[in-house]
């Protein structure tokens, strides 16, 4: 089995520091004894920042907080110095953008082009772990028909996204492939991604804007009440996706892309394994509506629902292989239904959903 090796004599940079994945992973870093040097836009802000604190004040490890910038080049230059290993979590994960230029794809590609430049710029720095997505991956579920065995792997790439289909997904690809252009141009650091499905859990802060949140919250405040989507993805909790990311960071070995995907479920299986735990009284699907109903009245409902995406996604099994993180980093998933339970016991403690 491949262990990491941790060298805690150098510190390690996390961009987007404030962010729901990166909270786990300064979390896990901590715990090891990392001095961590978190990129935050504004370090002042303890709204976003007191949880990483209040982490560093019990664990070995030490935390210092630099003001860092997607979008403002070289303004990593100071959190990266000295650092031996780069995790660049930092990108927008919204589906409340007005120009997916401007608010998703710059910051996704400009921000990846910035932070490893300044890995170039940067002698201490020895690997860069970039998170990127299975959105990298693929693009629609029905591209899953055309790859080996209809199950995705890492050898395959997002090829149908764009600024007007999924544009979110189009940032993660464009992104990922800046990343590997800037790598592959030099030889002194190692690039290694860790590419989540959708990330589940609570977070560590008690807030988020992560659309994870956002998609479960849709299971209490009565989006699905009549029923599901016909939809399948993978899920991931959190948890894993932190410690696949220390282990894409420490793991002598460790190379190129990894899939971190637990298990797939369905809107609807989702909505069991919260039932299971919550009982009746919340208002979780209960059955999956027609694919042609979504067809018909998914614009209606969200601007995300166009219905491109409704024949391209639903009603299609969602398959991808998580053998490589299980094989090279060591990965072990636990199971998404526990981060499911936690995760929506959390939105309930703090009020972003109530009982019906
Ligand atoms: P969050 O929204 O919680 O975190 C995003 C982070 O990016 C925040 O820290 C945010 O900072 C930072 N950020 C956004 N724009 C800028 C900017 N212009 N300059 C500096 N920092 C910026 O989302 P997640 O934790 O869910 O996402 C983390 C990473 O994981 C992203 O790369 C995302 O694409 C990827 N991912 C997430 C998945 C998921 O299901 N959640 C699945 C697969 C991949 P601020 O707090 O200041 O807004």
């Amino acid at each position: 089995m491949p262990e990491p090796i941790y060298q805690t004599d150098r510190p390690v940079l996390v961009t987007g520091a404030t962010g729901f994945v990166a909270g786990w992973l300064v979390k896990r870093l901590l715990e090891e004894g990392f001095t961590v040097h978190g990129a935050v836009r504004d370090p002042s802000n303890q709204a976003k920042t007191a949880h990483l604190t209040a982490l560093a004040d019990k664990l070995p490890g030490d935390l210092k907080l630099f003001a860092a910038d997607l979008l403002d080049d070289g303004s990593y230059a100071d959190a990266m110095a000295e650092c031996a290993v780069v995790f660049h979590t930092a990108s927008p994960f919204t589906s409340k953008f007005s120009d997916p230029q401007r608010d998703l794809v710059d910051p996704a590609v400009k921000g990846t082009r910035n932070v490893l430049e300044t890995a170039n710029r940067t002698p201490s720095v020895t690997r860069v772990v970039v998170t990127s997505s299975v959105a990298a991956i693929y693009g629609d579920t029905k591209d899953l028909a055309k790859v080996s065995g209809g199950v995705l792997s890492e050898e395959n790439w997002n090829t149908t996204s764009s600024l007007t289909n999924s544009p979110y997904s189009f940032s993660k690809v464009e992104a990922e492939k800046t990343a590997w252009e800037i790598a592959r141009a030099q030889d002194r650091w190692k690039l290694v991604t860790v590419n989540p499905s959708l990330v589940i859990g609570p977070t560590l802060s008690g807030k988020s804007t992560s659309e994870s949140h956002n998609l479960i919250k849709q299971f209490g405040d009565g989006t699905l009440k009549i029923g599901a989507p016909p939809l399948e993805f993978g899920m991931v909790d959190v948890r894993d996706v932190a410690e696949a990311h220390m282990r894409a960071g420490f793991v002598p070995a460790a190379e190129g892309r990894h899939i971190a995907s637990g298990e797939t479920a369905s809107f609807l299986q989702l909505g069991n394994m919260l039932r299971n735990h919550f009982g009746d009284t919340w208002p979780f699907p209960t059955r999956e509506l027609p694919k042609w109903l979504m067809w018909l009245v998914g614009p209606m409902i969200s601007k995300q629902l166009t219905r491109e995406f409704v024949s391209n996604n639903m009603g299609l099994p969602w398959r991808a292989d998580n053998s490589k993180s299980r094989r090279e980093l060591g990965l072990e998933y636990h199971p998404v239904s526990v981060a499911a339970v936690e995760m929506f016991q959390q939105l309930i403690d703090t009020g972003r959903v109530k009982a019906k």
